[in-house]
């Protein structure tokens, strides 16, 4: 039976945004992310992670020192009852580097390469599945998937939202503190869709 998912922005929505995350010893869980991404799997949700490393393709790290982040992650979520049931990112970069990095992918968010992939791997119900992330390119991810929106306000979400919003052409449907509000926002509207 097909699931509904809520595809998670890395960098300012599950985690601070610092700059590039060279070294696994910058990466900062938000504190509320476990219970955000908790009550995700309580709900029958699937929770996703897809982010843009674009680090890589640029030469600042390499694709092992993603997978060590990914694997921190994990294990600290696994502390709190909490898992992503996929990550997925993009470390390519159309015009910075060298190849194979560069390269003018169909993965690199707003384009949907990464929930494509999400929709061959998983049964996704993509209507009622949401996309969660602090910037606009995120909420055009969004429109070009056919998934509803919500952004954060936490990472880059504040200012985006404040000084950037009038040159949008798209809005997001659901303006939420951080993730876990958004979390509990979508599981709200969900169930109100769902009974008349
Ligand atoms: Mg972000
Ligand atoms: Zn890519």
């Amino acid at each position: 039976m097909k699931r509904p998912a809520v595809f998670i922005d890395r960098d300012g929505t599950i985690s601070e945004e610092v700059g590039y995350v060279n070294h696994p010893s910058r990466f900062r869980l938000f504190p509320y992310s476990s219970e955000a991404i908790r009550i995700l799997n309580e709900s029958g949700w699937l929770a996703i992670l897809v982010t843009n490393q674009a680090g890589v393709a640029r030469g600042y790290f390499s694709e092992d020192v993603i997978k060590q982040i990914h694997q921190q992650l994990e294990s600290a979520l696994h502390e709190e009852s909490a898992r992503l049931d996929a990550i997925y990112y993009c470390a390519h970069h159309p015009s910075i580097g060298e190849p194979p990095y560069r390269f003018d992918c169909d993965c690199r968010k707003p384009k949907t390469g990464l929930i494509d992939r999400a929709a061959a791997d998983f049964e996704i119900d993509l209507e009622r599945s949401w996309m969660v992330g602090d910037r606009y390119g995120d909420i055009e991810l969004a429109r070009n998937a056919g998934l509803h929106s919500a952004l954060v306000l936490s990472g880059y979400g504040r200012g985006e939202w404040e000084y950037q919003r009038d040159s949008w052409k798209l809005e997001p449907e659901v303006v939420a503190e951080n993730l876990l509000e958004a979390a509990k926002v979508i599981i709200e509207r969900d169930a109100a869709r769902a009974t008349p």
